[in-house]
């Protein structure tokens, strides 16, 4: 079983990479193509989303158990209390660990549709990633990340909010927070030293090397994530143009994660939608 190590006591960041469930055969292909090139800077872990219907979950718990059967790599199972009763939320959190998934971020996740839309739990199923957190935790020795939001998550009032959330995931048995993805440095800090007041939570901000600005763009909107002027102006002087694309989004992404590193940020999360060109760039202009 491959636990993810305390990050708190680390002396080098962490480094992980996030995929997405593949749709079909063809994705599936090209996942696996990132997974291997990615699997060569030996990263501490790497995390599977959880889908937003029956099949997609499926595939999110069939790709998340070929990695930790199939390679070197340490897997962090995304599950959210989406549609889900808590006998069908222990069933799956069991099958992760019939297969050797020591590590679940845990979320509530969002209701299927509209994006925006109103929450409402299932019958029999939970209300808040605190309550899934909590069964997590009963169901074993599993390592639980969760999610955090330097934008403030949509639904929240404010940030004092967000960060009693952080507070309560943290005393449910919570060990490390990853956040959505950021583009702006001082928003990440500002969460981070919050919720450092209260809790010993380490929070690793989430990176997205930025290929492709419109599908960023659609992103951001969807997630509440906004864009800063700066790093709109950048990518759209090189609109059109896929490689001077890739090529800005990368500097973009070096230049946060250096910020963030040099500010004390316990790691970065790379959500690579399934690449891994970008990624390794970044990676490598680091020099971790
Ligand atoms: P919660 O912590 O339950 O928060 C949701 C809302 O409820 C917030 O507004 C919060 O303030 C409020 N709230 C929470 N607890 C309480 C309480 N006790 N009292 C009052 N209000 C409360 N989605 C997917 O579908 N699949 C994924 O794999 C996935 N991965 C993600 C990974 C990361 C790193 C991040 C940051 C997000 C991810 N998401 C994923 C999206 C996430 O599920 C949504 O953003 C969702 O809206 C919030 O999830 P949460 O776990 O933070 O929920």
């Amino acid at each position: 079983t491959r636990s993810i190590p305390g990050m708190l006591s680390r002396p080098q960041p962490s480094i992980s990479f996030e995929f997405f469930p593949p749709k079909d055969d063809a994705g599936e292909q090209v996942l696996w193509d990132a997974i291997r090139r990615l699997e060569s800077v030996r990263p501490d872990f790497v995390s599977v989303t959880y889908g937003a219907g029956g099949t997609s979950q499926d595939r999110t718990v069939r790709v998340t158990e070929r990695i930790a059967r199939e390679t070197t790599l340490t897997p962090l199972a995304h599950l959210t209390a989406v549609g889900a009763s808590v006998a069908a939320l222990r069933q799956v959190i069991g099958m992760y660990a019939a297969s050797g998934v020591r590590n679940v971020l845990a979320l509530r996740g969002d209701p299927p549709g509209d994006p925006g839309g109103e929450w409402t739990p299932h019958p029999e199923g939970l209300n808040h990633a605190t309550d899934l957190v909590s069964l997590v935790r009963s169901l074993g020795d599993f390592t639980i990340g969760v999610a955090a939001f330097p934008d403030v998550h949509p639904a929240s009032p404010d940030l004092d909010h967000d960060v009693e959330i952080l507070v309560k995931k943290a005393d449910a048995g919570a060990t490390f927070a990853i956040t959505q993805m950021v583009f702006d440095a001082d928003t990440y800090l500002r969460l981070r030293d919050r919720v450092a007041e209260r809790r010993p939570l380490p929070i690793t901000p989430g990176l997205m090397p930025v290929t492709n600005f419109k599908q960023v763009a659609r992103m951001s909107q969807l997630m509440g994530t906004p864009l800063p002027r700066a790093v709109v102006e950048r990518l759209e002087r090189v609109a059109g143009d896929p490689a001077a694309t890739r090529e800005v989004g990368v500097q973009i992404a070096t230049e946060l994660a250096e910020r963030m590193l040099s500010e004390g940020a316990p790691g970065l999360h790379f959500i690579t939608m399934n690449r891994s060109t970008a990624t390794l760039e970044v990676h490598r202009n680091l020099s971790l």
